[in-house]
């Protein structure tokens, strides 16, 4: 019977997770996070307009796990060694034979001031923030808020910018229904001249056109430089903002460092090859956030992907467990539902096509693919 151990329960882990099970019953699995639970990150977009609570998006996984016979260990790893098949955890050392990490990205805090934005990536917390502050804002006759985004710089394709687009385009929308739009400013800013590139052509100018349309201000193409308690500053030039919401760019995850015999990538994170295999480890893999990764440059760090790569990953290593010789290499995908809070627009992109396709329909595709994703961890 193979040990096999996986690390976070997040989309990567938790795919990889149900992939090993169908692949061999009889595996032993330990899963190692910080608790037994999921955030679903996706409609956290919905938490600032009350379409969703915040605490809605915690999935508790203690029955998924039991049903799927899944060890769980409450730890956060701080490190691996022994090519892979020791595990270091602030509670203590497990041993695989094979093991998946599905434990991540984080993002950067280099930006001076960075404490004066609120980053959604950060999770409930941060969106509940963001419903908060708008409400206080709201009361008090409005002001100007600031949306942007930023890479990494040492690895330009490790950001995430849909969401800070569905956010923006988001809170127009229900501003505008609740009848209060004109008590507030929108400027969006970013360092690239046309952000969301990896979203294709298109996709981009149909974003700068709506921007346009709904009123909202750009400050595009300039290097930040800091935040101030009511300020962004950039290398081309300043503005005023009352509430600042700002996603940086990601990095792997902080334990990678203590990695032997890994060099991690430009911009930090698990080197892996197109197997999802992490270089200079054995019966390692990593999928989702926490790898870097071949492929196109607008290869997403999302969590399509990361289930892609999960189900490669999961496959590649009982097959090596199995001494089956068997390679699957991840497929290369975009898809994202970009939400506006009454309708979306569905970016789709592979390696031959790209397409958008707006529709009201898509906003409560979102809604429903919400429920039938999570079905599996909620029942
Ligand atoms: C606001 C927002 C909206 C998004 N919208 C979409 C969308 O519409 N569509 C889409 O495809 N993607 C979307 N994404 C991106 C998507 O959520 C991520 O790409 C996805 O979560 C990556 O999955 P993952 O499993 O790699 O990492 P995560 O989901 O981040 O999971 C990481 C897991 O590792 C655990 N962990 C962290 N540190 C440790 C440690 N030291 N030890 C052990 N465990 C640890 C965490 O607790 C967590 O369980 C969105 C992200 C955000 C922030």
């Amino acid at each position: 019977m193979h040990n096999i151990t996986i690390l976070g329960s997040g989309f990567a882990a938790l795919t990889a997770v149900k992939q090993i099970r169908k692949q061999t019953p009889s595996a032993k699995i330990t899963l190692i996070s910080p608790e037994a639970e999921m955030i679903y990150y996706p409609s956290l977009i919905w938490v600032p307009t009350g379409g969703r609570s915040g605490d809605e998006l915690r999935i508790n996984l203690t029955r998924f796990f039991s049903r799927m016979g899944v060890t769980h260990v409450r730890a956060n790893v701080t490190g691996i060694s022994n090519q892979g098949r020791t595990v270091h955890t602030n509670v203590g050392d497990y041993h695989n034979d094979g093991l998946i990490i599905g434990s991540g990205g984080r993002f950067m805090k280099k930006l001076p001031g960075i404490e004066h934005a609120i980053a959604l990536c950060e999770g409930i917390p941060a969106a509940q923030a963001i419903r908060d502050r708008i409400q206080q804002m709201r009361n008090t006759g409005g002001g100007t808020i600031a949306f942007g985004f930023a890479s990494n710089p040492n690895e330009p394709a490790a950001m995430r910018g849909g969401p800070m687009f569905e956010l923006l385009f988001g809170l127009d929308t229900w501003m505008r229904s609740e009848g209060i739009r004109n008590l507030f400013n929108f400027v969006f800013f970013a360092p690239a001249q046309r952000p969301g590139q990896r979203l294709g052509d298109k996709a981009v100018d149909r974003i700068l056109t709506l921007m346009k349309e709904k009123d909202i201000r750009t400050h595009l193409g300039h290097k930040m430089v800091r935040f101030e308690a009511n300020k962004v500053v950039t290398e081309g030039g300043e503005f005023n903002a009352d509430l600042i919401l700002f996603m940086p760019g990601m990095t792997g995850p902080a334990w990678a460092d203590n990695t032997e015999h890994v060099t991690l990538s430009a911009g930090g994170f698990l080197p892996a090859n197109e197997y999802c295999q992490v270089q200079g480890l054995e019966k390692t893999y990593v999928a989702g956030d926490a790898g870097s990764y071949p492929g196109p440059d607008w290869l997403p760090k999302q969590a399509h992907m990361a289930d892609l790569q999960a189900v490669t990953a999961a496959n590649n290593l009982t097959a090596e467990l199995a001494q089956r010789n068997v390679r699957e290499k991840f497929k290369a995908e975009l898809v994202c539902i970009m939400d506006m809070h009454n309708k979306a627009t569905l970016v789709w992109r592979d390696e031959k096509r790209s397409f958008m396709l707006p529709c009201r329909l898509l906003h409560w595709a979102k809604i429903a693919f919400e429920w039938w994703y999570l079905r599996d961890y909620r029942r």
